[in-house]
């Protein structure tokens, strides 16, 4: 059994190289994987499930196909699009998890999560990150006409984008207490996020156990994948064609 992780594509109509490496490698490498996991930003902006964008509904296909050939698909909700819901999921034939979660394949069990709750030095972030995680919020925003929706959500594109280059480079890494706690509290000697765009294999102990946290990369100027199977994990980096 072998399962495939990806983070961070941030899909935008502003960068169609990542679009066309993602659908390439939906149409190659992960036809041979049992299961795809995607750990949340898999795309820049997502402002609810009935944006008609088309470089959105070409990636919703390509995830269609995917899981169609019988590649089962799973996703989290990243800081960018956690408004992914209900029509995705029946459009992609996807399923979205709880973030965070744990997952068990081949004897081995996994603490999986987008990664930017355990960025808990970055206070501002945080009260952000919990009003737009509010249903009430979320329903009222998605009620709004798809315009307004775009324009508040380039806004605030924008605003995150001068916050991240305002603060220091440590306050956007995760917090060692954050992680020490939620190795702590799901009892996993492993843990997959990505969202810091610093793809690494950290080994480290907790309560004297050694674990391993693995942070998956952004694809940016290439893919990053973990491969997930009776062997281990590998993390690799995909070199854009
Ligand atoms: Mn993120």
């Amino acid at each position: 059994m072998t399962a495939l992780v990806v983070s961070d594509l941030h899909l935008d109509p502003a960068r169609p190289e990542i679009a066309a490496q993602f659908r390439a490698f939906l149409e190659g490498p992960a036809r041979a994987a049992d299961a795809l996991y995607v750990l949340g930003d898999l795309f820049e902006l997502w402002i609810g499930d009935d944006d008609p964008e088309p470089g959105q509904r070409a990636i919703v296909g390509a995830l269609r196909a995917l899981s169609a050939a019988g590649v089962g698909l799973y996703f989290l909700h990243g800081n960018r699009d956690f408004l992914l819901g209900a029509r995705f999921c029946a459009a992609t034939g996807g399923e979205l998890l709880t973030d965070p979660t744990i997952v068990e394949r081949d004897g081995r069990r996994a603490l999986v999560t987008h990664g930017d709750a355990l960025c808990t030095d970055d206070a501002p972030y945080q009260r952000l990150r919990a009003l737009v995680r509010d249903p009430r919020w979320q329903a009222e925003f998605l009620a709004l006409d798809l315009g307004v929706r775009t324009m508040l959500a380039r806004e605030a594109r924008a605003g995150s984008t001068e916050h991240t280059r305002a603060q220091p480079a440590m306050l956007m890494d995760v917090n060692p207490d954050a992680v020490a706690a939620a190795f702590r509290a799901a009892g996993v000697d492993t843990l997959i996020h990505g969202h810091t765009h610093r793809p690494a294999v950290h080994a480290l102990e907790v309560d004297g156990r050694p674990r391993t946290r693995i942070v998956t990369g952004d694809w940016y100027t290439q893919g990053s994948v973990l491969t997930w199977d009776a062997a281990g994990f590998r993390l690799e980096a995909l070199p854009r064609p």
